[in-house]
């Protein structure tokens, strides 16, 4: 017999996972070359040359005890270092490698730094639409999910009703930007009036809000369109990346948290996120992945493939009279259906 929560999360399984089956079985009845599957976010573009370079290098020359050991809960030392080194260059930060924690991917490092902040019952606001999967995450301990709106038209956030959305039990505002599903990157501008509200509403309820801000599509993006670093606008904000898009390395599952120093409670939820890494049995990210990251720190996927395919796509569905924001960043389209209700309208477009 299975729990009775996980009765209820097998039955209404992802909508997502269930497209992606439904597009191996057409396969098989239509040939793999007649369906277009655009159900997971599996990258489209190859890992870089260099991530399998440097796969042959370091288990060429590095000691294997060490490259697929143990380590410290919160990842390679060196590898840490190097990641932090990169971020400070790139986004005038000054991290050093005790504000790194290797994750496994961006859910694994979304599962540590929920375990770490949130009780039972405390809230996790998010603007609407968000990746499904973080109403799961934040039920893995007990934590409700608060949905606050956008824009109808542009999909940035509605700054009042987060204001209205966050109660006494907000723990955490859970951002994802560039975004899955709407393809919309917040301005330096969005964040500031995201981070004075969390400011105020910290200071009304005495007890900081945390901002999370869930990165795996920083890279992508397009029209040169700049994507601010957010632990320089909210001081109690942590950073959740992952190279499963950026580098196209999706089943590796290699990402990392960012725990600045200036965190409230910094020392304590560093030591809480390593412990955390541990007990929820991942014990440490991927340790061939952590040595191949810290040597691939400045590879890149083609972007322009995605560019092109959103150019193509964009345009030919606005051509045939469906709307949807013009994506600034991710591969996703967040397209009206023609249909009032999007299962009838799927259903008939199948
Ligand atoms: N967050 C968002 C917004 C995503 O779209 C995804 C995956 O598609 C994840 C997190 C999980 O990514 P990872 O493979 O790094 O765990």
């Amino acid at each position: 017999m299975i729990s009775e929560s996980m009765k209820a999360l097998t039955a209404g399984s992802s909508v997502i996972r269930a497209m992606f089956e439904e597009g191996k079985k057409m396969a098989d009845i239509y040939g793999k070359e007649n369906v277009y599957d655009f159900s997971l976010g599996n990258p489209s573009v190859n890992p870089p040359s260099v991530i399998k370079d440097a796969i042959n290098t370091i288990l060429d020359n590095e000691d294997p005890k060490t490259v697929h050991g143990y380590m410290n809960n919160a990842g390679f030392e060196d590898v840490r270092e190097k990641i932090a080194a990169s971020l400070n260059e790139r986004f005038l930060t000054h991290f050093n490698g005790s504000n790194i924690l290797m994750t496994v991917g961006a859910a694994g490092g979304l599962n540590v730094i929920f375990r770490t902040l949130l009780n039972p019952e405390d809230e996790v606001v998010v603007f609407t639409p968000y990746f499904g999967e973080y109403r799961n995450y934040a039920a893995n301990y007990g934590a409700v999910l608060v949905a606050a709106g956008t824009d109808k038209e542009t999909f940035l956030p509605d700054i009042e009703d987060l204001e209205r959305k966050i109660s006494e039990k907000t723990r955490i505002l859970l951002i994802n930007t560039p975004n899955n599903p709407t393809g919309v990157v917040y301005s330096k501008r969005v964040l500031e009036d995201i981070a004075d509200v969390l400011r105020n509403k910290s200071k009304e309820y005495g007890a900081p809000i945390y901002l999370v801000s869930d990165e795996p599509y920083r890279e992508l993006v397009y029209d040169g369109v700049e994507v601010p670093y957010v632990t320089g606008i909210y001081e109690n904000t942590i950073v959740g990346y992952s190279y499963s898009k950026s580098l196209s390395l999706p089943g590796e599952r290699i990402g990392y948290l960012v725990l600045p120093d200036e965190l409230d409670g910094a020392e304590e939820i560093k030591a809480a996120a390593n412990v955390a890494n541990r007990i929820l049995g991942f014990v440490n990210a991927p340790s061939l992945m952590q040595k191949v990251i810290g040597e691939c720190l400045d590879a890149s996927v083609d972007t322009g493939i995605y560019d092109a395919n959103r150019k193509l796509l964009y345009e030919s569905l606005i051509s045939y009279g469906y709307t949807c924001v013009r994506p600034q960043g991710a591969f996703y389209l967040f397209v009206k259906t023609f249909d009032v209700d999007d299962r009838e309208f799927t259903k008939a477009a199948k």
